[in-house]
């Protein structure tokens, strides 16, 4: 199991931040009560009264029944865990193994500020179990004292606006925490999701990702021991098309609203600009998807990330594709899905530091002309694909290799299918092979036509997969 914390951006408006820390304070209050029985008892005898114990001493106090039952345990069971941990790090200091960065080990203190005799807020607000909470699109709930009904405007559970990513496709919840941090409000949730099996001795081969002149993402990986580096370019024409598509029907909906002389906002209008941003962000989806799986099978352990959101020199992409590749939000969202999909099947995400260039060779070193956008042409090596030559480039950052031992390079590439199956499809493989005066060329791939373009599409059962040359 994967345990991971998954963190809530909360909104609380005025009042519910009112609430918040009436909640903090009630716990505190808890805190102190239990805290106090559990010290008079060590101090007394040296014992640390259990969790069982406590709550039996404390259940029905005034403090206890003024929080909800999942809330009031979690304080308890919060401050069980303050103890044990105090009890672990007497025994440490008794061995004089005690961490250098703790000086002193004293048992757990109290909420309280003594010179005005106040009792301070508890940093969090636990929650024991999900049951008492949920969390849904844009909002998070979770129950309330019953007496708060009648303070503030609360009909079943305290609701706020709320924001997080889920990076698992499956997780269960756990214990939750309220907590403010420097103003903000956040919820941190406890979540477990299943690890994939993975044998770190099979994983022997890098990886390295970049941004495209005339790609999405620029995907080259090399395989040490075969010597090959398999290049995958997820072209960006076809999205782009799509993207076009929707950006036209949103201009003809537009123009025929200020025909009719509309006023204000247009439902259908916001969601044909919500469907454009589903289709594309579907796009990348699934290319992250597609990527973890090459990845996956090559054995990839580690994966050099170049700057996906910078604009970078040297490269233009041209007027219209500009706006597309161009925008934050996109780059932002690629570089998102990808770093959290990698996480989930335990591929390291390594990004390269700023201030590369893409300029030169990947092969030989030198410096590149660029006659045109998409290629480059070294005097050396002849001309070569420009997302190859930066996507390789990245990889040898990352292995901090001056040269990079290879013998043939497999370019497969990959077009966005939006119609019918919503998959990025096998479009054509090539191959470069070193030449013995170290000159790259481009030979003939044996390149069938390929109209596998069936639901149960699957690259090991297309031609040019079974073909692996090597
Ligand atoms: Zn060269």
């Amino acid at each position: 199991m994967l345990k991971r914390t998954l963190k809530v951006r909360l909104y609380p408006t005025g009042w519910q931040k009112q609430a918040l820390k009436e909640l903090q304070i009630r716990c505190a209050k808890l805190w102190n009560r239990a805290n106090y029985l559990v010290r008079q008892e060590f101090f007394k005898s040296g014992n640390i009264l259990s969790y069982e114990t406590v709550y039996n001493l404390v259940k029905n106090s005034p403090e206890y029944k003024a929080l909800p039952t999942d809330i009031a345990q979690a304080v308890l069971k919060k401050l069980a865990e303050s103890w044990k941990s105090f009890k672990e790090l007497k025994k440490l200091e008794k061995k004089g193994k005690l961490p250098k960065h703790i000086k002193k080990v004293s048992p757990p203190k109290y909420f309280k500020d003594r010179k005005q005799n106040k009792t301070l807020p508890m940093s969090v607000i636990p929650i024991l179990a999900p049951r008492s909470y949920s969390l849904g699109d844009f909002y998070f709930d979770v129950v309330v004292p019953k007496d708060f009904k009648q303070t503030y405007p609360i009909k079943k559970r305290l609701e706020f606006l709320a924001t997080y990513k889920i990076p698992y496709t499956s997780y269960k919840f756990k214990r939750a925490e309220i907590l403010n941090k420097n103003g903000r409000w956040y919820v941190h949730i406890s979540v477990e999701a299943p690890k994939k099996e993975v044998k770190p001795k099979e994983r022997v081969n890098y990886a390295g990702i970049d941004l495209g002149v005339r790609n999405l993402i620029v995907l080259a990986i090399y395989d040490v021991k075969r010597k090959l580096i398999r290049v995958y370019q997820f072209k960006s024409k076809e999205l782009w098309k799509e993207w076009k598509y929707w950006t036209k029907k949103i201009a003809q909906y537009q123009s025929k609203l200020a025909k009719s002389g509309h006023k204000g906002k247009s439902l259908r209008l916001r969601k044909l600009y919500e469907k454009r941003q589903e289709r594309l962000k579907l796009a990348i989806q699934q290319m992250a998807n597609k990527i973890v799986q090459i990845l996956e099978r090559y054995n990839v352990k580690e994966v050099f990330v170049g700057d996906l959101t910078g604009i970078r020199e040297g490269k233009n992409y041209g007027r219209e594709l500009n706006k597309l590749l161009h925008n934050f939000w996109i780059r932002k969202q690629i570089e998102e899905i990808l770093k959290y999909k990698l996480e989930e099947v335990g591929i390291d995400w390594s990004p390269i530091p700023e201030g590369y260039t893409s300029q030169i060779c990947f092969n030989c070193g030198s410096k590149t002309i660029r006659p045109r956008r998409h290629f480059v042409v070294c005097q050396r090596c002849g001309k070569l694909h420009s997302d190859i030559n930066g996507a390789i480039n990245i990889l040898k950052l990352g292995l901090k290799l001056k040269h990079l031992e290879w013998k043939k390079i497999r370019e497969v590439h990959l077009i966005w299918k939006r119609k019918g199956t919503n998959r990025w499809v096998f479009k054509y493989l090539r191959i470069y092979k070193k030449h013995k005066d170290k000159v790259l060329v481009r030979t003939l791939a044996n390149n069938p036509p390929v109209v596998v373009v069936h639901k149960d599409y699957c690259p090991k059962s297309s031609p040019a997969f079974l073909m692996r040359g090597g």
